[in-house]
């Protein structure tokens, strides 16, 4: 790590950088599963058959079945790989499983792939502008698959053949890795692991040993060239390492973000901030610095870059900069796919007086995939309610069900998700094994839904401060 740090550039592919990285991300994974119960924990994917045809219920799925084809098919060419800086939106009334279709993509699209949430609002921050913080979030959805070589290490058995031709006899002999004295060709110590290693000695190579001081030189695959350097002297063993046990060398892939690359190397305490997650603005230039160096990576073929997902929620929440930035950054070479999701009709476009489909510029919203989502039928409901009774480990009887969905068909599916939790604990305190009616009517009557509330306003608005709602009201009913 302190080299990394000494020499960031350089040493991206530093083993134990990589290392870290990988180890941070998946003790973070290990503290998301040890989290409580979630509002999507149920989703487990998108509930698709192998022929992307979606099963009436699935992975915690329910219906939907339009739009969660639609998801799979983005999901089949973004794990192609075909398709990275388009943009989707998924639209439709609150409550239709938006989140949930794009939670069920990140599930299925495995923990290699990058998969980026934000909240349109949590743009707008005094920390760094909204450009900013889009860019931060649209490299972090941006994966970077780098190759590594593991080590010959002290101990393996590296198989050398020693070409009769060259050296007069003919051998074949088995090459002990360890540190001892060096005294023959099988037996050269660790010096000739750090050669072996520095050369990057692969099975096949052509290699010469200098016995003395242990040296080796990598001539290539062939003797024909090896016999060019018979002027080297007697001292020179000429080696050819056979297939097989120099096969060891295999490869380590490791895959990190580009914006955690970025904050590495934005900062002397960078690896730090990937922890506290206060990484501050960086500059283009270490940003156009490591873009430079990722590109040669892949050329090397060292590296391959993983076009993830950035998912944005409540889209017209952003406002026409972050709109007309979005245009552009979609253009870039290394752009991810962005999943967008609204719940809006016609509505003005923030930082505008335009109104708009979403609240989105026309011209977005021509470069988008747009896929709908519907209202629940009943059925849809009783089984959501289900599938989130056991997931919250609630035991409920069916008439109770039957009433749960009754309400979320009339007021909205996710305050009647809501109450699940709340009936529970109601039925916990009369000591009953599993929500019944009474339980339901309870909290019902406890907590108002959306509706009710705002009849409750309309009837007591009077002792209200600061009452406008009259004007307002009238519109919204
Ligand atoms: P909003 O526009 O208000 O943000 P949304 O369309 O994003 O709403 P979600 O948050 O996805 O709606 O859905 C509300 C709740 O219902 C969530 O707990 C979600 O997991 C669950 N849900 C929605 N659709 C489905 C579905 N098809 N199958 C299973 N669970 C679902």
């Amino acid at each position: 790590l302190s080299k990394f740090l000494a020499d960031p550039m350089r040493s991206t592919n530093h083993p134990d950088v990589a290392q870290a990285i990988t180890t941070t991300s998946s003790e973070a994974k290990d503290l998301l599963r040890m989290e409580r119960v979630g509002t999507h924990s149920h989703i487990r994917g998108l509930g698709l058959d192998d022929a992307l045809e979606p099963r009436k219920s699935s992975q915690g799925m329910v219906g939907q079945l339009k739009a969660r084809k639609a998801a799979g098919v983005i999901l089949r060419m973004i794990q192609q790989g075909k398709i990275a800086g388009r943009a989707i939106l998924i639209a439709g009334p609150p409550s239709t499983g938006k989140t949930a279709i794009a939670m069920g993509m990140a599930q299925a699209l495995g923990s290699d792939v990058p998969f980026t949430m934000l909240a349109a609002s949590e743009i707008f921050s005094l920390e760094m502008s909204k450009t900013e913080a889009l860019t931060q979030a649209f490299r972090r959805s941006i994966g970077v698959r780098i190759k590594e070589e593991s080590e010959l290490i002290e101990g393996e058995v590296v198989e050398v053949q020693i070409d009769s031709s060259v050296t007069g006899s003919s051998k074949t002999g088995k090459l002990t890795l360890k540190t001892t004295e060096m005294e023959t060709i099988y037996d050269l110590g660790h010096k000739m692991i750090e050669a072996l290693n520095r050369e990057k000695v692969m099975a096949g190579d052509v290699i010469t040993i200098d016995k003395a001081s242990g040296r080796i030189t990598k001539l290539g695959r062939s003797f024909t060239r090896a016999r060019d350097y018979d002027a080297m002297g007697s001292d020179t063993k000429f080696v050819q390492c056979p297939e097989g046990e120099l096969q060891k060398r295999k490869e380590v892939v490791h895959t990190v973000s580009l914006h955690e690359i970025d904050v590495i190397n934005s900062r002397t305490q960078g690896f730090l901030a990937l922890f506290s997650g206060d990484t501050g603005e960086i500059k283009g230039e270490v940003r156009d610095q490591i873009n430079t160096k990722i590109a040669e990576w892949r050329e090397e073929g060292k590296a391959e870059i993983v076009p993830g997902v950035l998912f944005i929620d409540e889209v017209h929440m952003l406002d026409i900069e972050c709109f007309s930035f979005l245009n552009r950054a979609l253009e870039d070479d290394l752009a991810p796919v962005v999943i967008m999701a609204s719940n809006r009709g016609i509505t003005t476009i923030r930082g505008t007086k335009y109104k708009s489909p979403h609240g989105m510029p026309v011209d977005l919203l021509d470069r988008t995939l747009i896929i709908s989502t519907n209202p629940y039928k009943e059925e849809e409901v009783k089984q959501i309610l289900s599938i989130r009774c056991e997931e919250e480990d609630v035991e409920m009887t069916e008439d109770a069900k039957e009433v749960l969905t009754r309400i979320g068909m009339e007021t909205s599916l996710r305050y009647s998700i809501h109450l699940i939790t709340a009936a529970h604990l109601v039925a916990k305190k009369r000591k009953a094994a599993a929500v019944d009616i009474q339980d339901i009517k309870r909290v019902y009557a406890l907590f108002l839904d959306e509706k009710r509330s705002v009849q409750f306003l309309k009837e007591h608005q009077d002792e209200y401060m600061f009452n406008e709602v009259e004007e307002s009201m009238a519109v919204d009913s």
